[in-house]
């Protein structure tokens, strides 16, 4: 009802003010009143003991003088406020009366005829009026009795009347001043509530709770103003300790997000972040009808790394993985670690082909240059797979799974590549599954064959053959090696199609002896996987007792990958494999690490140049280079060298110009089967080779 303390208490002093002025007037008047009687009472008094001295000697005689009598109380007629006067005998008998001059106030009746004898003598009201009754002569010889009736009430009224008109402006001022200095200390008084009223506002509107309150006098005000003040300083430690805990919660939970969210090896983000980001980006990707890339990339041969140089190496790797990934990368771009050396990006909002060729190509680049670890340079290729939100429908598992599928076609291409999703893979990932699936029968089938390539030497004569598998598929025709070595290896199907290629060879041994009279090799090609296998040794060497074949017929070759992914076990397998007389190449020389350090340390006969720079011979100096290398590297440690996919003379020509030992390709032969070795001539000769190459 009242917004401030002021009010209902002004109001509060007011009144009391107010009340006690009016208890005082009325007082006065009271006693005005009261004095006002009396001295009627004595006026009254001592005019009537004049009266009834003059009337004792009027009634002295025997015979009353009403003449007399009439005279003497015609001197009440003089006086304002006497109503009426009587006169009685001693036995109470009227005499006689007179009028005064305010009989025409009176209310009741002037005189009554006879008076009660034995009346005593005194005042009392009657009806407002003041009567009184005195003795005439002593009361022992009483002669009669005088009554007068005066008017009281009238002339008190007006005399209070006139007191109040004299006493009331007086009053109002006293009254004025003081309630207005009433006021005025109460207003003092409130002050210090006032100040501590707005500091606590204000404490309110800043949460400022290092404010204090100036506190003065020792008042109850001041004491308020403390205990505010110990409350305030209560609030600050509270706030303080609060605030510390809530760093301490705010530290704990950063670190819980940094352990949930991010790889504690390279401190990129994780997988989980990752695919909550993802499926964020892809409802967001939707609603907008926008697009979004996803880049899967993993690295060629980090097993092998890791098994041979340690995990060590292998976690340095990574972590420099990382670094360069994350600095070819723009702002707004996000890589992350999935697992493993497994890795994804997700490019900043720009879809565009060129774009995203762009920055594939630039992962591929950061590659390129060799880590160098521990006093190695280790070349670390990278497989890439690209996939596009709309190809997978928004779906994050299907997006998932089409970036995989592609960065598996990159695998197959082989290093350093990568591949885009197109829904035909999806077509070809059935077609893997199906050929995966049907090894098993294939093998019980007969469906594969073996197709021989020759090998030849410098002058032309052949020196052994490459065994190529051959799949003839009863649904999809032939399949290439190409094709489904790598499902084989995937599905963990290797050991046996290894295992009947050898058994074939074994088998087909006596047949080339027939068609080749003269020493020879066939060469068979071994995979990371069977290298793995402990038992790849005795099946070897079981199956060359059973089919009686001489071991120095046989090479093994096996890429440099696969031989260093395995490393230990390699050179154990090789070692025993070489003691018993096979020949050991080393597939595809020159792709993979460029560290040479470890040829000093595996045991090998041949060196295979890839087939990449024989290809690239006419066209890149850095080929020729490299093969130039190669041939001079295998030279100095005394191992022979062999090129493959020599497909025409200027290649062949290079070549031996250079020293290369063996060669093989389509210049000469594409592989064969068995039963087209009539077409083989004894010996290739140049000068027809050069003609038909014309
Ligand atoms: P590779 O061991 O490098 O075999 C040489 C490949 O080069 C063969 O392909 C051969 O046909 C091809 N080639 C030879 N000369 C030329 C040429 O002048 N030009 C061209 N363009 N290509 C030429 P193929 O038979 O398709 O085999 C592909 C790969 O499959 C082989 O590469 C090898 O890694 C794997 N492979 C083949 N047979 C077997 C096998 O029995 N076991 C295992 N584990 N892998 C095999
Ligand atoms: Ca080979
Ligand atoms: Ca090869």
């Amino acid at each position: 009802m009242f917004r401030s303390i002021k009010s209902p208490l002004g109001i509060i002093v007011s009144s009391a003010v107010f009340f006690a002025t009016a208890m005082v007037l009325w007082l006065a008047i009271s006693e005005h009143e009261d004095l006002y009687h009396k001295a009627v009472r004595g006026n009254v008094n001592a005019l009537a003991t004049n009266l009834t001295d003059d009337l004792a000697v009027v009634l002295e005689g025997e015979n009353i003088n009403y003449t007399e009598l009439s005279v003497v109380l015609a001197q009440l007629e003089a006086y304002d406020n006497i109503i009426s006067a009587g006169v009685y005998d001693d036995d109470g008998a009227l005499l006689s009366q007179v009028d005064g001059k305010a009989v025409d106030r009176a209310t009741s009746p002037v005189t009554e005829k006879a008076l009660d004898a034995q009346t005593p003598a005194g005042f009392f009201t009657e009806n407002n009026d003041l009567v009184s009754i005195h003795y005439i002569g002593e009361p022992a010889m009483l002669k009669g009795y005088l009554k007068v009736v005066t008017d009281v009430s009238r002339p008190v009224t007006r005399s209070k009347r006139a007191l109040l008109f004299q006493a009331m402006p007086l009053v109002f001022v006293i009254l004025l001043v003081t309630i207005g200095i009433s006021l005025y200390f109460l207003s003092r008084l409130l002050r210090p509530l006032y100040s501590l009223s707005r500091f606590t506002q204000q404490v309110n509107e800043t949460k400022d709770y290092a404010l204090r309150y100036e506190t003065g006098h020792k008042n109850e005000i001041s004491k308020l103003g403390n205990s505010i003040n110990n409350l305030l300083e209560m609030i600050e430690v509270e706030l303080t300790i609060n605030y510390e805990q809530n760093q301490t919660l705010i530290e704990q939970q950063q670190t819980m997000t940094r352990l949930a969210n991010y790889d504690s090896l390279t401190g990129l983000p994780n997988r989980q972040f990752v695919m909550d980001n993802l499926r964020l980006e892809l409802a967001r990707a939707r609603r907008a009808d926008e697009d979004l890339v996803l880049m899967f990339f993993d690295l060629d041969g980090f097993k092998g790394i890791n098994d041979s140089l340690g995990h060590e190496t292998g976690d340095l790797i990574l972590i420099e993985v990382a670094d360069r990934v994350t600095t070819m990368l723009r702002e707004g771009d996000l890589v992350a670690r999935l697992g493993g050396d497994e890795f994804i990006i997700l490019p900043d909002r720009d879809t565009s082909r060129a774009s995203i060729e762009n920055m594939a190509n630039r992962v591929i680049t950061a590659f390129s240059e060799p880590f160098q670890l521990r006093g190695l340079a280790l070349t670390v290729g990278v497989s890439l797979g690209i996939a596009k939100a709309t190809d997978a429908d928004f779906d994050l598992s299907q997006l998932m799974s089409n970036a995989d599928l592609a960065m598996y076609r990159s695998k197959a291409k082989g290093r350093g590549t990568y591949t885009i999703f197109t829904p035909d893979m999806v077509e070809s990932h059935k077609r893997k599954l199906s050929i995966a699936n049907s090894i098993d029968q294939a093998i019980s089938n007969h469906e594969f064959q073996i197709y021989y390539q020759p090998k030849i030497d410098g002058k032309g004569v052949i020196i052994g053959f490459e065994a190529l598998i051959r799949w003839v598929h009863p649904d999809f025709g032939m399949i290439m090696p190409a094709e489904f070595i790598p499902i084989a290896e995937q599905g963990g199907k290797i050991s046996a199609i290894t295992r009947w290629v050898i058994e074939q060879v074994c088998v087909e041994m006596s047949a080339l002896r027939q068609h080749l009279q003269r020493r020879f090799r066939v060469s068979i090609n071994l995979s990371g996987h069977d290298l793995r296998h402990s038992g790849l040794f005795d099946s070897i060497h079981a199956l060359f007792i059973k089919h009686n074949i001489n071991p120095e017929y046989i090479e093994f070759e096996v890429t440099e990958s696969a031989y260093l992914e395995n490393f230990a076990l390699s050179n154990k397998f090789f070692r025993r494999v070489s003691n018993m007389g096979c020949a050991i190449a080393l597939d595809d020389f020159g792709t993979g690490y460029s560290s040479l350090s470890y040829l000093t340390q595996i045991s090998i006969d041949t060196l295979k140049i890839d087939r990449q720079f024989i290809r690239e011979l006419e066209t890149s100096e850095r080929s020729r280079l490299v093969t130039g290398t190669i041939i001079d590297l295998a030279k100095r440690l005394s191992l022979t060298i062999c090129a493959e996919g020599i497909e025409n003379h200027e290649q062949w020509e290079y070549l031996l110009e250079h020293g290369c030992d063996h060669v093989q390709g389509f210049l000469f032969s594409k592989p064969i089967p068995l039963h087209q070795f009539d077409t083989l001539p004894a010996r290739f000769e140049r000068r027809a080779l050069i003609q038909s190459n014309l």
